[in-house]
């Protein structure tokens, strides 16, 4: 599976603290190790995009009380390798600390265990609800309003499902549901890009979200719940304005074909009003977010791309190495790498 990662971008003015040529922000851009038989690449490739990601990254420093579990903690594991980030002179550092926090945590569901590989959409995932659990450990996910728990107030998409039927007006309970990656089937996807084409429509770049809409209702067709013959769509409605959304795309085929289509209909922009059948946040509505990073799967391999804020660049990340790499070389790229 591969996914990719929709990111809003901090606020304006950051440009100014970067002078150009200079070597010192990109000196906090470092490679994690991933020794033979380790199989890390999908806990590093989670971790970089999440130390990119500037919102997280500046939450994440400034909270230090949390349940802590010892040598098990992930909070406690992933706060390390951010200050080692920040302060360490090698340029490629070790992930184990936080590995083994995660193999201590999922051992009695036998996931994320030591030298295997697992999936990084997941494991970014987790990464997220143990955050959500060291801080506020005895509310339940989806009543989370904790003003200190980055995962709900800066990731969490808060959603309500509803069948509505368009020709008698008659609705199926509403169905609230918290979430924090978006997952979107890739076939899907392609058929509504396919649709699209077929209509001779040009697909734009402010089109991402609409496909990506049309792709998770398609084949979520119901009869109308008070049987008037019809058969409805869902909707998703958005009840607030996250800063950060995640976008996973599912593979699946085994053996697919359709990456040129998916990267074909990828934008740079996101607009969540464009995403969900409705927006009721005022904020939401008017908010647009920026692609920031991406985890890429390919050859049982992850990598990732991430921008660079204070440099304006493009990174990619494939464990100990770290390059930069231009806007424009990121399309082929991924093409090889997705
Ligand atoms: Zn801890
Ligand atoms: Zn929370
Ligand atoms: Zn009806």
């Amino acid at each position: 599976m591969a996914w990719v990662k929709k990111f809003k971008k901090t606020g304006g003015g950051l440009k100014k603290s970067y002078q150009p040529g200079s070597m010192v922000s990109l000196a906090l851009t470092k490679g994690l190790l991933n020794e033979p038989g380790q199989n890390s690449c999908f806990l590093n490739s989670a971790v970089q995009v999440l130390w990119q990601l500037d919102i997280f990254r500046r939450s994440l420093r400034q909270l230090s009380g949390h349940f802590c579990l010892g040598d098990g903690c992930i909070f406690c594991a992933l706060k390390s390798i951010f200050n080692q980030f920040q302060q360490s002179r090698e340029r490629v550092l070790p992930s184990d600390s936080l590995r083994n926090a995660l193999a201590e945590t999922f051992k009695n569901e036998q996931r994320f265990q030591l030298g295997l590989m697992d999936d990084a959409a997941e494991c970014f995932e987790n990464i997220l609800e143990r955050i959500h659990l060291h801080i506020v450990s005895d509310t339940p996910t989806d009543a989370c309003s904790s003003k200190s728990c980055i995962t709900h107030q800066k990731f969490a998409m808060m959603l309500y499902e509803q069948f509505v039927c368009r020709c008698c007006g008659a609705s199926s309970d509403p169905h609230p549901f918290t979430e924090f990656v978006h997952y979107v089937s890739t076939t899907a996807l392609c058929q509504q890009v396919d649709r699209t084409l077929g209509k001779n429509e040009r697909l734009r770049s402010d089109m991402f979200g609409e496909l990506l809409q049309a792709a998770n209702s398609t084949g979520d067709l119901r009869s109308c719940p008070s049987d008037c013959g019809q058969s409805i769509k869902i909707r998703r409605v958005l009840m607030n304005c996250p800063e950060i959304v995640t976008i996973g795309f599912v593979w699946d085929a085994e053996q697919s074909d359709l990456t040129d289509d998916v990267i074909r209909s990828l934008g740079p922009r996101l607009n969540l009003c464009g995403l969900f059948n409705r927006v009721t946040d005022e904020n939401a509505k008017r908010s647009e977010l920026h692609l920031v990073g991406m985890i890429c799967f390919s050859s049982k391999h992850y990598s990732a791309f991430a921008y660079h804020t204070k440099s304006s660049k493009w990174m990619f990340f494939d464990d100990a190495t770290v390059k930069e790499v231009r806007m424009s070389a990121i399309r082929p790229f991924q093409s090889f790498f997705l």
